[in-house]
């Protein structure tokens, strides 16, 4: 699956973030794919086009995509040398291919924080220190290993020796990885060691009410991700708990009262699936309309392979018709009559929102 781990000093509001995504999210025993671990949570990836095209096919079934937030506790200063929960976390945090920073940037006197202040600027600090430092541990290793490697004039060896001496400076100064601009070469070396700080990152900042208009700390939170080149997504954690709650017709209700298009919780599902570098594609047939995820730059049999191994083994060619042409044509006939139905070969690259059928042998 495709996991985004939520990581955050203590008492920020991730677990409450955590569960209201569960609880608006899918029965994991309907997905008998999902590991069922408590701290997993797999949850419907909201795409209004997936109930357009629903509309227009009147399937069986209609089936949204998924993508998987872990709850990681145990960040707190000091855990890369073993504090707090010490470093389990950081198993955790490697299984995941983005990660989003829960930061504090409500006040409320009941709730303590760590630090007994509320600073987000701080915190994000604090936390991005710890990743880099248990980053640096690992890099040092490596070099190690790699220094002993070089001497017998490995060329492989001399490579990561290179690459590793460029990154111990760049973590020595408490800045991520993936600040840096590292070659095809280096990236390729790199995803060896699976380093936290070279995951994508976003900042979700709790706020005390709604969109967090005139939260001085937001903005400065705001103000520190653009100059990194990360984005923010701001919600209340503490509302959007109540609206997982609510039942369904409620919840309508509740979102027009608060003047809310919709939960919070689908911007950061959205942000969580862009930063994982996902797509979508559509299949649409009379039993089932689904939604499916790919990397952005898949190919037509890796887009195929995504649904059986066997539709990537045995492509022949894939069916497609772009969303936009679905709906203006109203559905496949009206896609070929007016020429937007095409068919293409392995190497075609998947765009999000394509409408495909595969064709392949078995
Ligand atoms: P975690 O340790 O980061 O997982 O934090 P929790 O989700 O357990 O939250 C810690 C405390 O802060 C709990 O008592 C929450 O009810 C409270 N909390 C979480 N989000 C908010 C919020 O948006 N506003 C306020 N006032 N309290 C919140």
């Amino acid at each position: 699956g495709f996991r985004c781990g939520i990581v955050g000093l203590p008492n920020v509001g991730k677990s409450t973030l955590f569960n209201a995504l569960t609880n608006a999210g899918i029965d994991a025993a309907n997905y008998p794919f999902c590991t069922i671990d408590p701290n997993v949570g797999v949850v419907p990836v909201p795409d209004p086009r997936l109930y357009k095209l629903a509309e227009m096919v009147q399937p069986k079934q209609t089936v949204p995509a998924t993508m998987e937030f872990v709850d990681i506790a145990g960040l707190v200063e000091g855990a890369s040398k073993g504090e707090g929960l010490g470093n389990q976390f950081l198993s955790h945090i490697r299984e995941t291919q983005a990660i989003a920073q829960v930061v504090r940037c409500f006040d409320d006197e009941q709730i303590a924080h760590v630090a007994g202040r509320v600073d987000p600027i701080a915190d994000i600090d604090t936390i991005n220190t710890e990743l880099c430092l248990a980053d640096l541990d690992t890099v040092a290793r490596a070099y190690d290993k790699a220094e002993r490697t070089a001497k017998s004039g490995d060329k492989d060896a001399r490579a990561r020796q290179a690459l590793l001496a460029r990154l111990k400076p760049q973590l020595d100064d408490a800045r991520p990885v993936r600040e840096m601009t590292l070659s095809d070469d280096e990236q390729v070396l790199l995803r060896d060691y699976q380093l936290l700080t070279a995951k994508p990152m976003l900042y979700i900042a709790n706020v005390e009410e709604g969109d967090g208009t005139g939260n001085a700390w937001l903005d400065k939170v705001q103000e520190r991700a653009a100059a990194e080149g990360s984005i923010v997504v701001p919600v209340c954690a503490a509302i959007e708990s109540e609206i997982a709650e609510l039942p369904d017709a409620e919840r309508d209700e509740f979102l027009r009262d608060l003047g809310l298009a919709e939960p919070g919780l689908n911007r950061i599902i959205r942000a969580g699936f862009d930063l994982l570098g996902l797509q979508t594609f559509f299949t649409a047939g009379p039993k089932e309309v689904r939604a499916w995820t790919c990397r952005r730059g898949a190919n037509a049999a890796q887009a195929a392979g995504v649904i059986h191994t066997d539709f990537e083994r045995g492509f022949i060619r894939a069916e497609v018709i772009a969303f936009d042409d679905y709906v203006q044509y109203n559905g496949e006939q009206g896609a070929k009559d007016a020429g937007k139905w095409r068919l293409e070969g392995k190497e075609y690259k998947v765009a999000d929102g394509d409408v495909m059928l595969f064709r392949f042998n078995v």
